[in-house]
């Protein structure tokens, strides 16, 4: 069996020990007898699975008391509107929330936001071209009566990732970390709520895990579905219905297997040596390859290039593919090239790409 070097956004790359050990016990799990694809998620084993996976998350994040950790279904895009549908309340007046405009996943939060409440812009990259992210003097410091201020940590189309946070007062920051959870440190109580999809640092898609604190868990509008009511979920453990049970049994694995490596320090380390690899090579190589991103903003997960010469990228992409180097293209929207380099990306196929690169450019340039 040959495992292709996987560059995709997500799905995307997972730990091939985690791979080996869900075939492992694909039949059999630790001698019960049945997958658990077969478990009843309200016995004992499951309610372990589970417990485990959480209190490993809760240890690598340091996550306080006071916030809940919920497995929810429907990956990242469900929040984009359950965030607005949980935190804004019942309000019979217009409700506002603040936004950051960032990237394309920051539109596409906005789009859903604005189905619910008005959208006030806390800040907005469009005059950058979406190149750069706006300093912190000039985003917006009065959120007036916004239910919440929502930012992007990393937009993985664009390739911008976001090192700090704004300051917003009482108004509860929250963050859509879909694409960098769980790949650097972070301070969770300077969040109300983060939420991260999880097929890309975390395991399966379809699965998305929600960090939110106490106070924020009883502002679900009254329509909103019971299954997807954030103070629901958390009084039953995030199994008030069915979960998706071998979706966080892996991510069980996912969180172990990043606690063996060295916690959230060495992710970190571990994707600015990848990205830096590349961006380095693509700013050395005058203009054959380049980045559009200002270099504070660059992403450590989505190393965003494009060729000097476009007409070059399909035989870029083609003559990746038969050096084993899949997935490259860049989002559909976006265009040019994309590498994502999420944490269960081995060094050697950051390495493997730079040496294609290279050579690639030696060939056409
Ligand atoms: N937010 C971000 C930042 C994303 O990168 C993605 C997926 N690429 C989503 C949301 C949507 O995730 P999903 O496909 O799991 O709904």
């Amino acid at each position: 069996m040959t495992r292709i070097y996987n560059f995709a956004a997500g799905p995307s790359v997972m730990p091939q020990a985690i791979l080996e050990q869900a075939r492992d016990e694909m039949l059999d799990w630790q001698g019960r007898g049945l997958s658990i694809l077969e478990m009843p998620f309200t016995g004992d084993d499951f309610k372990s699975i589970a417990g485990e996976a959480e209190s490993d998350l809760r240890d690598l994040l340091d996550i306080p008391g006071n916030y809940r950790v919920l497995f929810m279904h429907g990956g990242a895009t469900a929040q984009l509107s359950l965030v607005p549908m949980n935190l804004l309340g019942d309000k019979k007046t217009a409700a506002t929330a603040a936004y950051a405009d960032l990237g394309y996943w920051s539109r596409r939060a906005i789009d859903e936001a604005k189905r619910y409440c008005d959208v006030t812009l806390a800040s907005s990259g469009k005059t950058l071209g979406y190149t750069d992210i706006p300093p912190p003097e000039d985003w917006k410091t009065d959120l007036g009566d916004a239910a919440y201020c929502h930012i992007t940590s990393n937009e993985t189309a664009d390739g911008l990732e976001l090192n700090w946070h704004p300051e917003t007062g009482d108004v509860p920051l929250v963050a859509d970390m879909t694409s960098n959870f769980l790949t650097r440190p972070i301070n969770v109580s300077e969040f109300g709520l983060i939420y991260a999809g999880a097929q890309k640092n975390i395991g399966p898609a379809g699965l998305c895990l929600v960090l939110i604190r106490d106070d924020l868990l009883d502002r679900a509008h009254p329509m909103t579905p019971k299954v997807f009511q954030y103070g629901i979920q958390a009084e039953n453990h995030s199994r008030y219905n069915t979960p998706l049970t071998y979706g966080i049994y892996l991510a069980g694995l996912v969180f172990r297997w990043i606690k063996d490596q060295g916690g959230m320090a060495a992710m970190e380390r571990a994707s600015r040596e990848k990205s830096g690899l590349l961006y380095d090579l693509i700013d050395s190589s005058n203009g054959f390859y380049h980045c559009k991103i200002a270099n504070e903003a660059r992403s450590r997960v989505n190393v965003c290039f494009h060729l000097g010469e476009p007409a070059l990228e399909a035989e870029f992409i083609r003559e990746a593919g038969e050096n084993g180097l899949f997935h490259l293209s860049g989002h559909k929207r976006i265009g040019g090239l994309r590498a994502s380099l999420y944490n269960a990306m081995p060094h050697e196929s950051a390495v493997a790409l730079a040496y294609f690169m290279a050579d690639f450019s030696a060939r056409h340039g």
